[in-house]
Parts: C-alpha cells; sequence; structure tokens
C-alpha cells in the first residue's frame, strides 16, 4: 500500500527563500516590481540548472548510442502547429468567478474560487495557451508565428533530416533540451508552473509492434534517473491515466509524479504518441515521414514514446527533496543534501585565515581544483559560519587550508552530510575527489 508522505507546509517557502537569498533563482524584473511568474537564475541556480540538464544529457545521450541531440528552433511557422494539433486543441477551460473577477483554470479549483470562496463562475471557455507573435516587420497574414509550448515538434519536423544524417534506424530516439513558452492561466507554486520554462524531451521512434515494451521501459528508466539523483523512492510515483483523460495524440500517459508541499503532482510525463504526429506531417507538409526496413522491405511510420520532463520543475523537485534541518554541535543548520552531480558547487576552497601566508598555496589549490570541479573560493568570516553557507548551497566538499599546510602540505577536507573531516595531501586531492565522485 502507498504511505502518504507528511506534507510540510513550510518547505515551499523556505526552499523559495533560500533560492532568493543564495543566488539560486531571483523574481525576473525585479527592480521593477517584478513580472509574475517568471524567474531569473543566478550565479548558484544557473550552475544547478545547467548540472541538472547535464545530468539528462549524459543519461539519454552521451551514455547511450541509440539516441541523438537536436537544438530546433523556439519560434515556428502556423504550419507546424497547424499539424501538431495544438492550434485547435492546446487549450486549457478558462473560467471568471463571478463575484472577485479573478481567472482560473477551470481543472484545478474544484469548483470553488481560491481568491474568495465563490462557487459561482462563468462556463469555461477554450483558452490557447501559445503565445502568438509577429515575425518580421509586416504584421498581418504570413508573419504569424508561435513560441513553441513544447519541444516535441522540432523533432518530428526533423525527423527525415536526422535519419538522412545519422543512418539511425528504428529504435532510435532524438532528444532535445530547450526553452519552452505556454500562456498559462494560473502560473504557480516558485517554478513549478510558469509561462517561460526549460523541457527536456526525447522521442523515441520504434517498430508499431514494440510500442508496450518501450513504454514501459521509458517509465522505469525516466523514474530511475530521479532515484540515482537522491530523490527518495517515498516522493515519487507513477500515475498511469485512464483511458478519458488522455490527449488526442495519446495512447496511454503515465506521469511521473513527486510529492511537493502541496501534495502529489506532475513531475515528467511518459506518453505513447502512437504515429499521430509523423502521420500529421507528413499529410500537412507532403513530405514523407517514414522507414524502409531493409532487413524486411517494409515500409512504416514509426510509433513514438515521449519522456517528456520539466528541467526547472525537476530542479525545483531536487531542491525541495534536498532540503533538510539538522543540528550540527548544537546549532540547527540547514543543508540541502543535493547529489553532487547537481550541487551548484562541488568544493569549496577555503583559507582559514585571510593572512597573505596563505593566499599563494589556496590559489595553488584552487587553480589544480578548477578544471575538474566547480569550486567557490571563500576567505570572509569564521570557517564554522563558512561551512554553514557551503551546506546550506549543498556544496558536498569543503577544503580547509591553514598554517599546518604551509609544513605538511596537506589540507583538510569536510563532508557536507557527515562533517567528517580527513587531511588529504595536495598532491592527492584531485584524485581523492575523483575518487569520491566517480560515477557508474
Ligand atoms: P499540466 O497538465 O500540469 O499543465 P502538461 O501535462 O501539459 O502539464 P506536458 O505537456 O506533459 O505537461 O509537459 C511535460 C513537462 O514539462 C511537464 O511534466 C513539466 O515538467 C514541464 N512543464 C509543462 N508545463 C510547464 C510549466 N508551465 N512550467 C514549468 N514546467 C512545465
Amino acid at each position: 500500500m502507498e504511505v502518504t508522505p507528511e506534507l510540510d507546509a513550510d518547505l515551499l517557502d523556505k526552499v523559495t527563500n533560500l533560492a532568493k537569498r543564495r543566488g539560486f533563482i531571483f523574481p525576473s524584473a525585479e527592480i521593477y516590481g517584478g513580472f509574475r511568474s517568471t524567474y531569473d537564475y543566478g550565479p548558484l541556480g544557473v550552475n544547478m540548472l545547467r548540472n541538472v540538464k547535464q545530468a539528462w544529457w549524459r543519461s539519454m545521450v552521451q551514455t547511450r548510442h541509440d539516441i541523438v541531440g537536436l537544438d530546433a528552433a523556439i519560434m515556428g511557422p502556423p504550419a507546424v502547429w497547424a499539424a501538431s494539433g495544438h492550434l485547435e486543441t492546446f487549450t486549457d477551460p478558462l473560467v471568471d468567478c463571478l463575484v472577485c473577477k479573478e481567472r482560473w483554470r477551470e481543472d484545478k479549483i474544484d469548483g470553488v474560487c481560491p481568491n474568495c470562496g465563490s462557487t459561482k463562475f462563468t462556463a469555461p471557455r477554450a483558452f490557447n495557451l501559445m503565445f502568438k507573435t509577429q515575425a518580421g516587420p509586416v504584421e498581418g497574414e504570413g508573419s504569424t508565428a508561435y513560441l513553441r509550448p513544447e519541444t516535441a515538434q522540432g523533432i518530428f519536423t526533423n525527423f527525415a533530416n536526422v535519419l538522412a544524417t545519422t543512418r539511425k534506424k528504428p529504435p532510435f530516439g532524438i532528444a532535445q533540451v530547450g526553452k519552452s513558452f505556454r500562456n498559462e492561466i494560473t502560473p504557480q507554486n516558485f517554478v513549478f508552473r510558469t509561462r517561460e520554462f526549460e523541457q527536456m524531451e526525447m522521442e523515441y521512434f520504434i517498430p508499431p509492434d514494440s510500442a508496450e515494451e518501450w513504454y514501459r521501459y521509458w517509465i522505469d528508466a525516466r523514474f530511475n534517473w530521479y532515484l540515482d539523483l537522491g530523490i527518495p523512492e517515498a516522493l515519487l510515483r507513477k500515475h498511469e491515466h485512464a483511458q478519458e483523460d488522455l490527449s488526442h495524440y495519446s495512447r496511454g500517459t503515465t506521469d511521473i509524479e513527486f510529492f511537493y508541499p502541496w501534495g502529489w503532482d506532475e513531475l515528467e510525463g511518459v506518453a505513447n504518441r502512437g504515429d499521430y504526429d509523423l502521420t500529421q506531417h507528413a499529410k500537412h507538409s507532403g513530405v514523407a515521414l517514414d522507414y524502409f526496413d531493409q532487413a524486411t522491405n517494409e515500409r512504416y511510420t514509426p510509433y513514438v514514446i515521449e519522456p517528456a520532463a520539466g528541467a526547472t520543475r525537476a530542479m525545483l523537485a531536487f531542491l525541495l527533496a534536498a532540503y533538510h534541518e539538522d543540528e550540527v554541535e548544537g546549532e540547527t543548520r540547514s543543508v540541502l543534501r543535493l547529489d553532487w552531480r547537481l550541487a551548484p558547487y562541488h568544493v569549496a576552497v577555503l583559507p582559514l585565515s585571510k593572512k597573505p601566508e596563505l593566499e599563494g598555496v589556496s590559489t595553488e589549490v584552487l587553480n589544480s581544483l578548477q578544471p575538474h570541479f566547480m569550486c567557490d573560493y571563500d576567505v570572509t568570516q569564521s570557517i564554522g559560519r563558512r561551512y554553514r553557507r557551503q551546506d546550506e548551497v549543498g556544496t558536498p566538499y569543503c577544503v580547509t587550508i591553514d598554517f599546518e599546510t604551509l609544513n605538511d602540505r596537506a589540507v583538510t577536507v569536510r563532508d557536507r552530510d557527515t562533517t567528517a573531516q580527513v587531511r588529504v595531501p595536495i598532491a592527492e586531492l584531485t584524485h581523492h575527489f575523483w575518487n569520491l565522485t566517480a560515477t557508474s
């Protein structure tokens, strides 16, 4: 039986505050009063977000022979979105509260206005979530463009290009990471739902008769990716959509859900899209988007299994899962127990004192580590305070350089989670960290 974890109502506030205070995520255009639901990633956040995307790319592209990457344009002509079905069906049901006039997404509010408690609304209207813009100096027909609401369509429109240039054959995949835009009716919960966000999507093209097998394979593979990067199993679950709830393109969808401070909600969706996308684009473009299998002499339109994740949403889940408060030497500390692969800094180099005697050797240590690890360098405040500052942002290891270092050419390495300290010769330091961070 599934055990529901305990809700921590303050957790989102704590993580949001930490993110702002320590330079992970800032409200966008803050000096102008902010721009609702838009965020900027600060010096630490940009490192972490890159690490999330890098961990995904490593598992989806680098360590596989059957998946290649792509980086398609964000702006696209209406024809793409007519073919994909987005112009017609990429809508959410919009209702207006008849009392306070706030607008809501009907399927997210259980019939009660979250602002004033009223239960009286207008009838729902289909609100298209795509951002429409003009390309070029002339307005009107022919200049309309849309910002992509998902990265997937750029993959389908390049299917033939990738086939021709890589000589891949099904089963094979095309992976893409990048920005997507949706004019969400109610963006909410920090970076969980924003109008501009980043996605990590992969379209896996397969012979139709292997669809079920690959669908199950990708659900498990993606679930395990989050586990491997440190999200506890108790905070993850799979939720299979009922047939009647499936999107227009889907033959089966399973969400990987995370237990957020407001309860279970989507982290990633894995869908069996059948041959919907390639068939639609072939029909609308007039270009054949199928595959000729020389071994069987058969031509067919591949089916597609799509694991679609949010990079910014995943970063939020990793932060929420990593946030802990514990006691060290009688003091409460907040610590991000991030997997080292996701941490904004891998190592912090901390000279015990600002005295010039330590400067030379500290710079030497920093220079030796920087080509291999993302390092912070901090000489301000007491060493205890500096450890806490690094714990709070998830730095797995601190290296302290003290006056003894000048004699023994060794430094103290402190572990974030155990706070255990070991003395390591400078000459072995890089190898020491390579051993600690070796990935399977
Ligand atoms: P929802 O039903 O919550 O609006 P969706 O099912 O339409 O989401 P998908 O189209 O499956 O979402 O998008 C794939 C992934 O992209 C999501 O699982 C999520 O991680 C991410 N994502 C989608 N919309 C947003 C958003 N507005 N902000 C941040 N991430 C998003």
